[in-house]
């Protein structure tokens, strides 16, 4: 797994801007083909309890 570099900091698996998760998972982001970031998001993404 490569670094991964996360600003996210309300996600379980972030620490110190870095994704501790052991893989993640990122999809499209409601279209059907993505030109640009905006258009997918990580699904990994577990809020902090
Ligand atoms: S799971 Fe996704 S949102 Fe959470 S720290 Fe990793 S890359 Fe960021």
């Amino acid at each position: 797994m490569p670094d991964i570099k996360c600003s996210v900091s309300e996600c379980k698996f972030n620490s110190e801007m870095s994704c501790g998760a052991p893989m993640i998972q990122v999809d499209r982001n409601g279209v059907s083909k993505a030109s640009q970031s905006l258009q997918t998001k990580c699904e990994t993404f577990k809020p902090r309890s």
